[in-house]
């Protein structure tokens, strides 16, 4: 069994790592002929993700013949492999897959562009083979989002994927194409004064602060703490790890409102990932006998209420 397991992560941190490869000479841009391989590799990858979520129905499904399915030569990955066709067919039919139409539309636009490429001379202009990988990759994405879950694959897998989440964020016409998707559950959000954080998973800035706390684009979602830790990581570049070692100051206070470990210090303002407060700087201010952060208008001595009432009843004991 551990041959075929191999095997299984191997398809997936294939297409994922075909997919990372196409992203590469569109953020460079500087060779229109390299984009041509986003192309090929966009396209190959696209063809492996959409095998592996297949696979995960059951493995002989990814076997053009069903008939000749044969656990060796999956293992060895010597076989006839399903055609793009029968993939969809047997994702939608057997595995009950919803694939939006657009995503198919794109996709088989895709690939002939790439048939084109491999026997013809290629003429595209730019714009149009970014639009098409764009809104290629954002529904891979979504595959990849509604049908696997990331943490069971390889570490490598992880990493690629996170890679791949972090290169699309600084693709433009793929940024624009998120936030026009997006647009009427942003406007939304707007409206009921939602504030929007960088997502520490797919690095765009469609995560709302409120009692969900999901990101709309990538689905990333998680406790308030650990939303906090991964955000002062991988959004502001400190790893907690390091500060406690090599000393420095780690931005996250415990909040004075609703009390969580969860209040983002900010160069100008405090936000509270839990109870979603906000104060600024001026407004907030550390007690000078337990260091926790209070509302400063609240006392006039360098001291906050926790500490005031302790002290106070100290002194009616006679501590
Ligand atoms: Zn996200
Ligand atoms: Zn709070
Ligand atoms: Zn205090």
């Amino acid at each position: 069994m551990k041959k075929i397991k191999e095997i299984e992560f191997d398809m997936f941190e294939n297409g994922l790592d075909f997919i990372d490869n196409a992203l590469k000479p569109i953020l460079d841009n500087h060779d229109d002929h390299d984009l041509k391989y986003s192309v090929l590799h966009i396209y190959a990858g696209t063809e492996l993700i959409l095998k592996e979520i297949l696979k995960t129905e059951h493995w002989s499904l990814i076997f053009e013949n069903i008939n000749k399915a044969n656990i060796m030569q999956l293992a060895s990955g010597d076989f006839e492999s399903a055609s793009f066709e029968t993939t969809i067919y047997r994702l939608e039919n057997v595995a009950n897959v919803s694939i939006p139409e657009n995503a198919k539309k794109y996709i088989r636009q895709l690939r002939n562009k790439r048939n084109r490429m491999e026997h013809f001379a290629f003429k595209e202009i730019d714009a149009a083979i970014k639009s098409n990988v764009s809104k290629v990759l954002s529904h891979v994405i979504e595959l990849i989002r509604d049908n696997l879950e990331i943490k069971k694959y390889s570490k490598r897998s992880q990493q690629l994927h996170a890679s791949i989440l972090k290169k699309s964020a600084k693709f433009n016409e793929f940024t624009n194409l998120t936030n026009a998707k997006l647009a009427k559950d942003l406007e939304i959000l707007k409206k009921e004064k939602v504030r929007l954080i960088d997502c520490p998973e797919c690095f765009q800035h469609t995560l709302p602060l409120n009692e969900n706390l999901t990101c709309l684009f990538c689905g990333y979602n998680d406790t308030p703490e650990n939303v906090v830790t991964e955000y002062v990581e991988k959004i502001l570049g400190i790893n907690g790890y390091e500060v406690i070692k090599d000393g420095g100051y780690y931005p996250v206070e415990a909040c004075p409102d609703c009390h969580s470990d969860t209040l983002l210090v900010r160069n100008d303002t405090y936000l509270c990932f839990s109870c979603k407060e906000e104060w600024k700087h001026n407004e907030l201010k550390h007690c000078e006998w337990c260091n926790y952060l209070f509302h400063e208008k609240d006392v006039e001595v360098g001291m906050c209420q926790d500490c005031i009432e302790h002290n106070i009843e100290r002194y009616i004991s006679g501590d």
